[in-house]
């Protein structure tokens, strides 16, 4: 490959990279995508675990910077599937011919500021080089891939999968014995699925979760003509959210419902089905008791379905609903009445051992042919510690983010001039639809860009003082819900070791937009222009 000079080299061909390169050609700048897999989509691409779907519905889920593109491509179900998610990803693709500006199979290793010549140079692992005034991480929240270091984990006989680096060919466990770990998202939708194909299915359960039925279903297309009458106002709606997603949300506390009144409103969200369930009661992320009132109502719902007690109280959680991302799936607690499916509760004793036979805990070794980790991912930090950054002065990105991120706006970290991050620690991105959140940073990083282009401005960076402010707000607004208060991946605490912070903007998508729109009127407040 040869090396290359661009104005912005971008990290990353996900809904992020494929957007940025397709706005920053528009406004005549010369980019560049690096990307490691062979295609694009990023998310897309890698998890091809069965039952991959959205659970932000596909009509929303999608990008809305070209009219023409909404208008033109056809969702044909409620929650897309992975593979037509991943063909939306390549139509995109295509549609706007972006492909000849990425180089797939190309993993960059290591980005460096190169102050004297005012540019960032980034080296690939095979030893390649592209510089660019500006870089662009788009590397993605959910990307860098969490394997747990369990005892023995490389001595297993058979087959291992990471449901975020799923085989391209796909999985048959047909008559296999199968171990999934993990009862996160990316398990809740695949477990149903394998429990049809497996001989037989254990589940290794370290926090039981919250699920809502995600009633998924063919779209109507009486209802895309309407909504693509005037798509335009779906996508404002959506932008007044503090999620990015139109819905309905109740403002009324719990407690000023009576008891029947709850249950009536819950049975309505259970059965609309999706994320939305959260939005029954305005107060349900701020107040424990109001909490508590949903958490109980799911918890009627699991043992409603699961015809065994005892496994339907393993399976009921018992922290704060909504704290832990919602999950949403198909099916999930039914199956576990299934005959050949077994719960494996390790809250009390986590996993002893991987054996070449299987996985042993509590003293039993369950065999089995193949391991599922549906264990997650070094969320939000991992893509972007895992490269080798450094800003001024030889500065590191994961020395200066040792006790957690800093950043001014999820956007720009002080101390890494001429780099931003789409949807990086510090914005809304994880607890909003993504895929607004994603146009809006790369909107404002290419206008920033213009803008600097403008006045002939080679060089950007957020200052301390900006920086500093920023995370301090971001732990204030955190501290007011009872979000931050689980041991969730928004906080850091399925990897062992990562310090404790909660990571994305909770403030909301139209107040943290307000915000980005006043610096950038102000002429970037907040950030050093120039020298
Ligand atoms: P990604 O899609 O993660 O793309 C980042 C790309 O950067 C990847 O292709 C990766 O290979 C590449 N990359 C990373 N590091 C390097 C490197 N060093 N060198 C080269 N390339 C690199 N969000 C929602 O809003 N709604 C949903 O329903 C939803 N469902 C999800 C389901 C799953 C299974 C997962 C894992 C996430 C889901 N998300 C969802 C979040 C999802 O990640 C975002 O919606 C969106 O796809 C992110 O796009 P992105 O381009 O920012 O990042
Ligand atoms: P996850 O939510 O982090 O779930 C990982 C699971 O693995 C958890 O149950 C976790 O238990 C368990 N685990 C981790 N380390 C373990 C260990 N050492 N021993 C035993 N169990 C361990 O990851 P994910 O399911 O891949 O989902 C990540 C995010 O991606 C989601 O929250 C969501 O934002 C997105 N996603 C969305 C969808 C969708 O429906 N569209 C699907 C998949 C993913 P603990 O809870 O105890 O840590």
């Amino acid at each position: 490959m040869p090396d290359a000079d661009v104005d912005v080299a971008i990290v990353g061909a996900g809904f992020a990279g494929l957007y940025m390169l397709h706005r920053l050609r528009g406004m005549g700048f010369r980019a560049q995508v690096l990307e490691a897999g062979s295609g694009v989509g990023g998310t897309w691409y890698w998890n091809r675990y069965p039952g991959a779907r959205c659970d932000v519905e596909s009509i929303q889920y999608s990008y809305q910077f070209d009219d023409d593109l909404q208008q033109e491509w056809e969702w044909s179900e409620r929650y897309a599937t992975q593979p037509e998610l991943l063909r939306y990803a390549e139509h995109v693709a295509d549609r706007f011919d972006l492909r000849r500006d990425i180089r797939f199979d190309t993993r960059v290793a290591a980005a460096t500021f190169d102050e004297a010549g005012r540019r960032w140079v980034l080296e690939t692992e095979a030893g390649d080089r592209v510089t660019g005034t500006w870089c662009v991480m788009a590397t993605g929240c959910l990307s860098s891939f969490n394997t747990p270091d369990f005892p023995g984990r490389d001595s297993f006989d058979g087959a291992t999968y990471h449901t975020g680096r799923w085989p391209h060919e796909g999985v048959d466990f047909s008559g296999r014995r199968v171990a999934v770990i993990g009862t996160g998202s990316s398990a809740i939708q695949s477990i149903p699925i394998i429990a049809e194909q497996a001989e037989h299915l254990t589940v290794f359960q370290r926090t039981a979760n919250y699920t809502i039925p995600a009633h998924n279903t063919p779209l109507d297309p009486e209802a895309v003509r309407r909504v693509k009458a005037d798509y335009p106002a779906l996508r404002a709606w959506g932008k007044r959210m503090v999620n990015g997603i139109a819905f309905h949300p109740n403002p009324k506390p719990a407690g000023e419902a009576t008891a029947e009144e709850r249950r009536d409103v819950y049975e309505r969200r259970w059965a609309e089905g999706g994320l939305t369930f959260m939005a029954a009661f305005g107060d349900l992320m701020l107040d424990d008791e109001a909490n508590a009132t949903a958490a109980d109502f799911v918890r009627g719902k699991i043992r409603e379905i699961v015809t065994d007690p005892e496994t339907a109280g393993k399976l009921c959680p018992t922290n704060i609903i909504g704290c832990k991302r919602l999950c949403v799936d198909t099916g999930y607690y039914a199956t576990y009445n299934r005959p050949n499916v077994t719960l494996v509760d390790i809250s009390e004793a986590p996993i002893e051992a991987i054996t070449p036979a299987g996985v042993k805990a509590q003293g039993v070794e369950h065999a089995v042919d193949a391991i599922v980790f549906a264990t997650g991912f070094d969320a939000m930090t991992g893509a972007l510690t895992r490269i080798d950054i450094r800003g001024a002065g030889g500065v590191r990105l994961r020395d200066k983010w040792r006790d957690g991120p800093r950043s001014y706006l999820g956007l720009a970290v002080a101390g890494f001039p001429n780099l931003f991050t789409v949807t990086g620690p510090g914005s809304p991105s994880v607890l909003t639809n993504m895929l607004p959140s994603i146009e809006q940073h790369v909107e404002w990083i290419s206008d920033c860009f213009r803008y600097l282009r403008g006045r002939g401005i080679d060089r950007i960076e957020a200052t301390v003082t900006a920086e500093d402010d920023w995370v301090a707000h971001n732990a204030e607004v955190a501290g007011n819900t009872l979000r931050s208060t689980c041991s969730s991946w928004y906080v850091g605490a399925n990897v062992p070791g990562k310090p404790r912070v909660f990571m994305p903007y909770i403030g909301g998508f139209p107040a943290y937009v307000e915000r980005c729109d006043a610096i950038a009127a102000k002429g970037y407040e907040g950030f050093a222009l120039g020298a």
